[in-house]
């Protein structure tokens, strides 16, 4: 039992340089945050070795009683913060949860109406390549070339024409708020079931500052290591006792084996932490520092540019920037932006004319620079910066130094070692 330094160094070195990695650079990516070292202590603990498969109480193996108690509390706090009468914790991943939830509720066949991926869908929701776009009949609503925002009415119109089995409500790259109420009742005019995938707002939605989707979905599924700051997983909610018994059968045995009880166990943590005020105000800090950086980068001078923001502005914990019109492309300004240390993807944007890898946009997330403790002072700063780093003939230098300052005066993980 030697220390991973002297095991394996050129690991051990991974770690260590990823530690300053990301504590030297702003991380901006909209899916992207900082788990609290309790979360890192679970994740890093003793719970790996145990093999748990089945659920809490009806376990196919021996020795579960300790990794049970962490599972029902992950169970109960998920169902308490979300308002949910069922909560499965046990999908290792996002994309693992949204193939669970699709094995439980449609087969392969069934049509699917879910948001395009170029428009801000998610793989997981019809992406060709994707299982999900092998295995069912999609069809994709996209947003309103002139607003950006997605069209009810043109969501109504494929749900008439199509008769989906399932729609899907839930996105990647998309700064506003949907309308889930009106999903529903779309879903019900056509017969098809709801499904909302909240992996990016979560976070929001478990602060009250957005619109929880479970009153309104059949299902609802989401990760933890977005907004929620939680590890990287998935999980599933419902309040429909039906639809409950198959999502439990889907994940297991229908789609995993045995369940990361390491991870379940980090999962619990994050949902107690996501309940209380400490959560609710970096969710407030979040969702202002994306307002702050889209009145920044809808100032003159970079307009003049021709830099804009999709649906002009943002509801949620990120904006997307246009480039249609600009000088430079996405992978251009991603770039740059990683030249002066801050950290963003770029992103097509509707119609885009560059191809994927290059792309005339870029997504920007506040949710891990508020879990930082950037407020709105530090905000304001970071949006000069981005907008004079996106201009014509930016002194990246001085820019520079300014993420520098800004990195200094709010440590990363102070005191840890990897
Ligand atoms: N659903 C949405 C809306 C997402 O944005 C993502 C991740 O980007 C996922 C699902 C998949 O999550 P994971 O990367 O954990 O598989």
């Amino acid at each position: 039992n030697a220390p991973l330094a002297e095991v394996d160094p050129e690991i051990a070195q991974v770690l260590e340089r990823e530690l300053e990695r990301q504590r030297g650079y702003l991380e901006m990516i909209a899916s992207e945050n900082f788990v609290p070292v309790s979360v890192l202590q679970s994740q890093g603990s003793v719970l790996t070795n145990k093999y748990a498969e089945g659920y809490p109480g009806r376990r196919y193996y021996g020795g579960c009683e300790e990794v049970d108690v962490a599972e029902e509390l992950a169970i109960e706090r998920a169902k308490s913060l979300f308002g949910a009468g069922f909560a499965n914790v046990q999908p290792h991943s996002g994309a693992s949860a949204n193939a669970a939830v699709l094995h439980a509720i449609a087969r392969p066949g069934d049509t699917l109406l879910g948001l395009s991926l170029d428009h801000g869908g998610h793989l997981t929701h019809g992406m060709k390549l994707n299982f999900s776009g092998r295995l069912y009949d999609i069809v994709a609503y996209g947003v309103d070339a002139e607003t950006s925002l997605v069209d009810m009415d043109e969501v109504r119109r494929l749900a008439l024409e199509h008769k989906p089995k399932v729609i899907i409500a839930g996105w990647s790259a998309y700064p506003r708020q949907l309308d889930f109420a009106a999903f529903r009742a779309i879903a019900d005019e056509v017969g098809a079931l709801l499904w909302v995938d909240m992996a990016h707002f979560a976070g929001l939605v478990a602060a009250g500052l957005h619109p929880n989707p479970v009153p309104h979905a059949h299902v609802v599924s989401s990760t933890v290591h977005k907004t929620i700051g939680g590890p990287r997983s998935g999980f599933i909610l419902t309040n429909d006792a039906d639809i409950a018994k198959k999502i439990n059968s889907a994940v297991f045995p229908g789609q995993q084996g045995g369940p990361l009880m390491h991870v379940i166990a980090a999962k619990a943590t994050a949902f107690k932490l996501a309940a209380t005020p400490a959560f609710r105000e970096r969710q407030e800090r979040t969702v202002r520092g994306a307002v702050i950086l889209a009145e920044r980068l809808s100032q003159s001078d970079v307009a003049e540019a021709g830099i804009t923001l999709r649906s002009g502005g943002t509801e949620v914990h990120l904006v997307l920037v246009d480039l249609r019109d600009a000088a430079i492309d996405g992978k251009q300004a991603e770039d740059l932006l990683h030249e002066i240390h801050i950290t963003v993807n770029r992103n097509s944007v509707p119609n885009d004319p560059r191809p994927p890898m290059v792309t005339s946009g870029l997504r920007i997330g506040t949710p891990a620079l508020a879990t930082r403790g950037f407020g709105d002072a530090e905000f304001t700063e970071v949006a000069d910066i981005i907008a004079r780093a996106l201009l014509p003939g930016a002194d990246l230098e001085a820019l520079r130094a300014r993420v520098a300052a800004l990195t200094a005066a709010f440590p990363l993980y102070p005191g840890l070692q990897q």
